[in-house]
């Protein structure tokens, strides 16, 4: 070989088995310099994705050095990757340039067969990164965002970098009124428009449906931020062709001192915001902080203490008077949980929604449904006269198929009349949930045993869950009790839901009266039911038993069951 031949040989080889780094325009820079020597006037690599694209010439050309001229193919070699995906690497020699001798051509060869092994790898790369980290929509995927993430990691970490979960609000709306095609093209648009606003480094990844993640530098969260909260897409050139598109979403900004182990933590980062924006009456947009490493901690030290809570009966029940508004007699009772820890009297909603994250919330409802009825047993036994006292069970119990049985069991065992038994019962979220309630209150009707809507007003209450199924009691959530006789839209509303309810036979039991000005809007209304705070707070089974005796309503029951009958209840 000639001595000025050697050096770009050398170096194309060095270039094209370099694994750390694949030059591209270097490697076309020294092949356009061997093709001038060696008299080549084009050469062109193809790619096909398999034998019947060839056959149609369906592929993608590279073309690595064209002088323009006029040519002819003088060498075609041809290579079949263990894919199946084809490569052409052919050689052209201008009209009238001197033919190749003999060492001439076995270069050419060589330079073929190294085009065709090399180019094939950052090819394949390709091909392999597309069906790894893309969807079958085309959308990055959470391989994607696991796999940036980890390089992070490997550079050195997160510091500067933000992540989010997120999920548009009412998609399914723009759907329906849109149409699906027109829905995945707002899809699309909202990701490009997040895209840019990220900036080249950002990633939109797709977990499926409207499900996104997200992962951006932090530089760019006001930009991020401004689009979750709200942009309007179009799908069209129509002015009418445009949805308003939000997203709840779970963020977390990565600084110097995190310490994220791998790319699941920061999983663990983004989802229990998330989670938290997901629920009613909280912002959309949630940030993560140390409060949800504490929350770990403390749902993690929740579960752990709570089967040797049950068994040392550090669980108890407080009972919170039901009270007949024109008498004040205590007419019924609600059942609440406490949790003694150290002496510290545990409020529910500080382990209730750790608990309905697994199946110990179904656990404790038995148990308080027991105890209940070992108190009411209690009572009867020492000649007391007792008021039906509600239970409050989980939505988590409605997948279990045996849940009648069970309250019955439990009811019967204890030798209690099950009509001293309410079931509160709230709303459910999914169509599934609603024929299970359906079913659960309607054999508990069968049974004798009354049932309740908690927190009515609240959440996803609808009136087709009143008018489809037989509830005895509707327990008016406190927010939808107006606090003030002059407002308007509230009153208004009270006073329809409470003439509804009892044109269909329901009792209204009004939750969270605090003030005399809502009892006088009760009254005015016709709501003679009240628990709250003005009557009585929860309390101890002693200090219930003690205002039972002296508040007690003689006919309670009987006026249960008048109300419903007669809409006049109570009186003395
Ligand atoms: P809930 O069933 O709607 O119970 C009424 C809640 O309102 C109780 O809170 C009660 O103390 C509170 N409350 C009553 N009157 C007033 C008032 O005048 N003003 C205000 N601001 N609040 C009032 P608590 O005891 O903290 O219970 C909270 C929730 O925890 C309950 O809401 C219920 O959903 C759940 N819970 C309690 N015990 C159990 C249980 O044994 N099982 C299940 N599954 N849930 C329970
Ligand atoms: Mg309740
Ligand atoms: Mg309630």
């Amino acid at each position: 070989m000639e001595p000025d031949m050697l050096s770009p040989f050398e170096k194309l080889t060095d270039l094209m088995t370099n694994l750390e780094e694949f030059d591209l325009p270097a490697i076309y820079d020294i092949l356009g310099q061997l093709c001038k020597t060696l008299r080549v006037s084009k050469g062109v690599t193809t790619f096909y994705a398999d034998a019947e694209h060839e056959r149609k010439g369906d592929g993608e050309p590279f073309v690595c050095y064209d002088s323009g001229e006029k040519h002819f193919l003088i060498a075609s070699r041809r290579l079949v990757s263990p894919t199946g995906m084809i490569i052409t690497c052919d050689v052209f020699q201008a009209e009238g340039a001197q033919p190749l001798t003999e060492p001439e051509r076995k270069k050419v060869d060589i330079i073929q067969r190294m085009m065709l092994t090399c180019l094939n790898r950052p090819r394949q790369e390709k091909i392999i990164e597309r069906l790894m980290y893309y969807d079958n929509d085309g959308y990055k995927n959470i391989r994607l965002f696991y796999s940036r993430i980890g390089r992070l990691l490997a550079q050195g970490g997160l510091a500067g970098w933000t992540g989010a979960r997120i999920d548009l609000k009412h998609f399914s709306a723009v759907n329906e009124q849109a149409g699906k095609e027109n829905g995945d093209i707002v899809l699309r648009n909202y990701g490009k428009m997040l895209e840019k606003a990220m900036g080249k480094e950002g990633i939109v990844c797709r977990l499926g449906g409207d499900n996104f993640v997200l992962l951006f530098s932090t530089e760019k969260l006001g930009a991020v931020t401004e689009i979750l909260h709200g942009a309007s897409v179009r799908y069209g050139e129509e002015p009418e062709q445009e949805a308003e598109i939000s997203a709840f979403a779970g963020v977390c900004s990565f600084t110097e001192g995190d310490r994220i182990p791998n790319p699941g933590g920061v999983m663990e980062r983004i989802i229990p915001p998330y989670q938290i924006a997901k629920r009613d009456n909280h912002p959309d947009i949630i940030f993560y902080d140390q409060s949800f490493l504490q929350e770990k901690k403390h749902a993690a030290k929740v579960q752990r203490k709570f089967n040797k809570a049950l068994e040392n009966e550090n669980i108890v029940v407080y009972y919170q008077p039901k009270v007949d508004i024109q008498s004040r007699k205590i007419v019924g009772a609600e059942a609440l949980c406490r949790w003694i820890w150290k002496g510290d009297i545990i409020p529910p909603m500080e382990f209730i929604p750790i608990l309905e994250r697994g199946n110990d919330i179904c656990r404790l409802d038995f148990y308080m449904l027991d105890h209940v009825c070992k108190d009411i047993r209690r009572w009867l036994d020492e000649g007391k006269q007792p008021v039906r006292i509600s239970v409050n069970l989980s939505r988590m119990h409605m997948s279990d198929k045996k849940l009648f049985e069970h309250i019955v069991s439990i009811i019967d065992a204890n030798h209690v009349p099950r009509g001293l038994i309410e079931i509160e019962l709230t709303e459910t979220t999914t169509d599934v949930e609603f024929r299970d309630l359906k079913r659960v209150v309607g054999q508990l009707q069968e049974a004798e045993i009354a049932t309740s809507v908690d927190d009515f007003g609240v959440g996803y209450s609808s009136l087709n869950l009143i008018k489809q199924i037989p509830w005895d009691v509707l327990k008016l959530d406190k927010s939808i009790l107006p606090s003030d006789a002059e407002e308007e839209r509230g009153n208004h509303m009270f006073a329809h839901v409470i003439a509804m309810a009892h044109e269909i036979g329901l009792i209204c039991v009004a939750e969270g009266v605090e003030t005399e000005e809502q009892l006088e809007i009760m009254r005015n209304y016709g709501c003679r039911i009240a628990q709250g705070f003005l009557f009585d707070r929860p309390m101890p089974v002693a200090d219930f038993e003690k205002k039972l005796e002296e508040k007690q309503a003689v006919t309670v029951l009987e006026g249960l069951a008048d109300e419903a009958d007669h809409g006049s209840l109570f009186t003395q």
